[in-house]
């Protein structure tokens, strides 16, 4: 596949996994548990893609998307440290936006072509989560069409802006570990553990002994399918 760049998660096990790191031209998308490490990934990946790319990175910029309010700045400081980079320029290299419903969410999306646009610099599009206002707003089974497909206009829009402009998108999706517990939600209950099908990565990651946790990657085109195990420190993730 031409022109695919990585970007180094810290973890050589998960970059193992990825088939060397998070893909540009690629949506990843990783779905989990609450606690399962969706975020912490998330926070890694916008400090580690201003990384020179001997070091894993793609000297570029992050956009976060932040739907839950989780994004905290001291996380980036600590990574961007341990990583040698100054926490500073860390932190003015990601464009951070808190998108606060549904409505909000799509119209950041409908505007990241312009901002890509005046920063080339942008190599990684971060959604965090991209599912939880809609499972917020649009709630039961009568508005299930209706979400499914506002959600999939929204993702396809995601993925074209990964092949355009050669960069990652991550979108994170909270799922819990057993599907049939999740307050009857039928999407999950019937499209197993994710909700749509959207062209990319799909990596599941579950809670393990303290701050271990497993990936597993699930149908990707490209990729073996496995298993592997990584942590989450105060540095960041790590093997
Ligand atoms: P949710 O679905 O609720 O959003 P998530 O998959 O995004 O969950 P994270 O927020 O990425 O989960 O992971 C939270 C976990 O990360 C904590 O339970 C803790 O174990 C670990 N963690 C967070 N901050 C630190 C830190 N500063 N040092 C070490 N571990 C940390
Ligand atoms: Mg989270």
């Amino acid at each position: 596949r031409a022109n695919v760049r990585k970007i180094t998660t810290s973890s050589q096990a998960l970059d193992g996994l990825l088939g060397g790191g998070i893909e540009t031209r690629t949506m990843t998308e990783f779905f989990g548990e609450f606690g399962s490490g969706k975020t912490q990934i998330c926070h890694q990946v916008s400090v580690n893609v201003q990384l020179p790319p001997e070091k894993g990175g793609l000297s570029g910029k992050a956009v976060y998307i932040d739907t839950e309010g989780t994004f905290r700045w001291e996380r980036i400081e600590a990574m961007a440290k341990a990583q040698g980079i100054d926490p500073d320029s860390a932190m003015s290299n990601i464009y951070y936006m808190r998108a606060i419903n549904t409505d909000h969410q799509i119209a950041i999306g409908d505007d990241l072509q312009e901002l890509i646009n005046k920063d080339p610099a942008i190599k990684v599009v971060i959604v965090d989560s991209v599912t939880s206002h809609f499972r917020a707003e649009y709630v039961g089974r009568e508005n299930l069409a209706v979400r499914q497909q506002k959600l999939n206009k929204h993702l396809h829009q995601l993925v074209r802006l990964a092949e355009v402009y050669e960069l990652a998108v991550i979108v994170t999706n909270q799922v819990m570990s057993r599907p049939d517990m999740f307050y009857g939600d039928p999407t999950v209950a019937v499209g197993g553990h994710t909700l749509y099908h959207t062209p990319g990565i799909r990596v599941q990651v579950k809670k393990s002994r303290g701050n271990r946790r497993i990936a597993r990657m699930v149908d990707a085109p490209h990729l073996p399918e496995g298993e592997v195990v990584f942590a989450i420190t105060e540095e960041g993730i790590r093997d």
